[in-house]
């Protein structure tokens, strides 16, 4: 049964085969025996999954059933869970308990989705490996000693080791996409504003979006018809009539203009990695698409730029985090700044607190419009290289990672090349533009993505791309050895 995707999940739901409590307890029991391999949860809630479940069967019976009633996923831990720990991976909010439900899980519990746990991320989703979770690192179920990616890891590698036939992550610069790469699923960010933001802790607040992390681009689309949509309580979420993204999926391909960014296939991306991508492309050719070279000249600027303005943001989200309201508190504070300085000081991870420093840096006075300014202005050239090219091609591809997953500890002391890791989806955020990652091979037995990215609210493109591609290869039904 844990070898299904969502839409199979949901026939057999349907057909009476099995009932959602069953399925459940499949999941349970399986992340029971296998989680402690690979810490992908940080919270698991079998109570209020079964719970659910039971809701759902018995919603089922009275026939009010939608294609996501009943099927356990699991949620990052970014998102606020009403009496459910929302830690954000962090010692920082380690003692908070949301008192109300993120946007995003109202509508899987209003859908009748059933969730199964809380996943592992890194801290305030800063980081591309998962290491700098308070919670420990995930491990990445095709080989233990690497990482899973981040920020999304946990969900990622849960999905891949068939502990949930889903989940949701978030992707402020690569976090969906990257460690769907790393773990072998398909992972979708969607346009910025698509997603409602509201409930979902802010890291950096104009390039933060959720998505679905899933087996196949059907599961995508099942899972973004929940999610997607205006929300009043989210100033940025956008006020624009949902598709159905299913029914698109079967479109043919034939025509479909693939651009290639040269910049993409440069100086730092892995040979094998390359080799994987090529005969993707090579797929899509096969299908009818043409594909031609297109050129991103500004995207050398996207990682120096986002590292100015995601860190800038941060500082400033970050702030609510003071030890006074909620969250953590130091011992025995001597005074008012005491408790300040040794609250966060003792709340927060390196990471986080590299990046509060530059942000707090750069938004200072005498260096902010040396560095935010600037940063804002080469953010709009980076979109503008987009725009330019979408005027000749229909959806660009590439890698979605310059490697594969690399081991743990590997980087830890390197944060430029931990950085670097998110080169080819970092521009994407910048731009707020659709981008996805779907299973295209491997290299070094590890799992390669294919990067899909589409206009501003072409998700649809993206997954019918992405499902053509499924119906045509295997890599997305491969399952880890340690996990069949
Ligand atoms: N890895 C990038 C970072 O560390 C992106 C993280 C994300 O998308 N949340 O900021």
């Amino acid at each position: 049964m844990y070898n299904k995707t969502i839409a199979e999940l949901s026939a057999g739901l349907k057909a009476g085969e099995f009932s959602s409590v069953e399925l459940t307890q499949t999941y349970l029991d399986r992340i029971k025996t296998l989680n402690e391999q690979l810490n992908c949860f940080i919270t698991v809630t079998p109570e209020i999954a079964l719970e659910q479940a039971k809701e759902a069967d018995a919603q089922r019976a009275s026939g009010h059933a939608g294609l996501l009633n009943g099927i356990p996923l699991s949620q990052k831990d970014i998102f606020c869970t009403k009496g459910v720990k929302t830690s954000c991976g962090s010692k920082m909010l380690e003692p908070f308990i949301s008192p109300y439900d993120a946007t995003t899980i109202t509508k899987f519990n209003d859908s009748g989705a059933v969730m199964l746990g809380k996943t592992n991320m890194d801290e305030f989703a800063m980081g591309s490996s998962n290491e700098t979770s308070w919670y420990g690192p995930v491990k990445n179920p095709w080989n233990l000693d690497a990482v899973p990616g981040g920020s999304s890891g946990g969900s990622a590698a849960a999905v891949a080791a068939r502990l949930t036939p889903a989940a949701t992550g978030t992707d402020t610069g690569g976090s969906i996409r990257q460690p769907a790469s790393f773990c072998g699923i398909t992972g979708l960010k969607p346009t910025y504003g698509r997603v409602s933001r509201y409930g979902m802790i802010a890291f950096a607040s104009s390039l933060d979006q959720a998505g679905p992390m899933t087996r196949t681009a059907e599961d995508a689309a099942l899972m973004l018809n929940v999610m997607a949509g205006f929300d009043q309580r989210d100033s940025t979420s956008i006020d624009r009539a949902v598709p159905d993204y299913s029914t698109d999926l079967n479109d043919s391909l034939d025509g479909l203009k693939i651009g290639l960014p040269k910049e993409f296939f440069a100086e730092g991306l892995d040979d094998e990695v390359a080799k994987v991508i090529e005969s993707a492309v090579k797929e899509y050719e096969k299908m009818g698409a043409v594909i031609k070279e297109i050129s991103l000249p500004t995207s050398h600027l996207a990682v120096p730029t986002y590292y100015i303005i995601a860190p800038s943001e941060c500082s400033s989200n970050l702030s609510r985090m003071d030890g006074v309201r909620y969250g953590y508190r130091c011992d025995d504070p001597k005074d008012l700044n005491d408790l300040y300085i040794r609250s966060r000081g003792e709340g927060f991870g390196t990471e986080v607190k590299r990046r509060i420093l530059v942000g707090t840096y750069a938004l200072s006075e005498g260096f902010y419009d040396a560095y935010y300014v600037k940063a804002q202005k080469t953010r709009r050239l980076i979109s503008n290289d987009f725009n330019r090219a979408f005027e000749q091609v229909d959806v660009i591809m590439g890698p979605a990672a310059p490697s594969t997953a690399f081991n743990i500890g590997e980087l830890t002391d390197d944060p430029i090349t931990m950085y670097l890791s998110d080169i080819y989806t970092i521009a994407v955020n910048l731009a707020g533009l659709p981008g996805m990652s779907i299973p295209a091979g491997f290299a070094n037995n590890m799992p390669v993505g294919l990067q899909l990215i589409g206009k501003h609210f072409a998700e649809s493109k993206l997954l019918n791309a992405a499902h053509q591609f499924q119906k045509q290869t295997d890599w997305h039904l491969k399952t880890p050895d340690l996990f069949k």
